[in-house]
């Protein structure tokens, strides 16, 4: 599936990060930089905790699994 970030409703609080931070990542601008724009069997699963942790909902996931 595909990743995709709004960085217009990004609030760079870094809950992705703590739940899949091989994917997501605030460098040290405080800018979220995302690793991947592809989810992998490995990833899914941290991945779906990520995009439900958002309190912004500024991760989506598109696409089949
Ligand atoms: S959890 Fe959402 S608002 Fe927070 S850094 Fe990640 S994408 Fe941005």
């Amino acid at each position: 599936m595909k990743i995709k970030v709004d960085f217009d409703l990004c609030e760079s609080n870094g809950l992705c990060e703590a739940m899949a931070p091989d994917v997501f990542e605030l460098d040290d601008d405080d800018l979220l930089q995302v690793h991947t724009d592809e989810t992998t069997p490995e990833n899914l699963d941290r991945v779906k905790q990520a995009v439900a942790a958002c309190p912004r909902a500024a991760i989506s996931l598109e696409g089949d699994e």
